[in-house]
């Protein structure tokens, strides 16, 4: 049997999908939905945005386009003053917040030795490799560590 996916409307089977107060969805769709959720609720309760809902809802689909809803909520965390929901990208295109989060991210993986290597950057930079979700390479220009070829 198939069902409708509560947020991007395709169908899927009814066995594959994630069942939640009645309405049924793709898990990533409701993964997602959550993350915007959770945003949403930063944003107006916690940092007490003024801007539409409309608007709001707008910008968080906009930057989760562009940017990691991590960074997002790493930048929201920050000490920042917002005031209105367009101020956000100010902050978030803040290139010492882009390079913080990079180390931040970078802290939390464990690294196998033979998986680094140095890249030409200035910035601290992440990898992906065979689509696991934080990558497997660090590079670091500082870090010294240099994969033997
Ligand atoms: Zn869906």
């Amino acid at each position: 049997m198939q069902v409708k996916c509560n947020v991007c409307s395709i169908k899927l089977e009814k066995n594959e999908a994630v069942k939640f107060k009645g309405k049924y969805f793709h898990k990533e769709c409701r993964r997602l939905k959550r993350i915007k959720k959770h945003i949403n609720y930063v944003l107006t309760v916690k940092k007490n945005i003024k801007g539409s809902f409309a608007q709001i809802k707008g910008k968080i689909n906009e930057h989760l386009g562009k940017h990691d809803y991590k960074y997002i909520l790493f930048v929201l965390r920050k000490n920042i003053n917002l005031n209105h929901i367009h101020g956000l990208v100010y902050f978030l295109d803040n290139e010492n917040f882009k390079k913080e989060y990079n180390i931040y991210k970078s802290k939390k993986i464990k690294v196998k030795k033979e998986d680094m290597k140095i890249i030409e950057s200035y910035i601290p930079q992440i990898k992906t490799k065979d689509n696991r979700k934080w990558g497997e390479i660090i590079c670091y220009r500082s870090t010294q560590i240099q994969k033997q070829e």
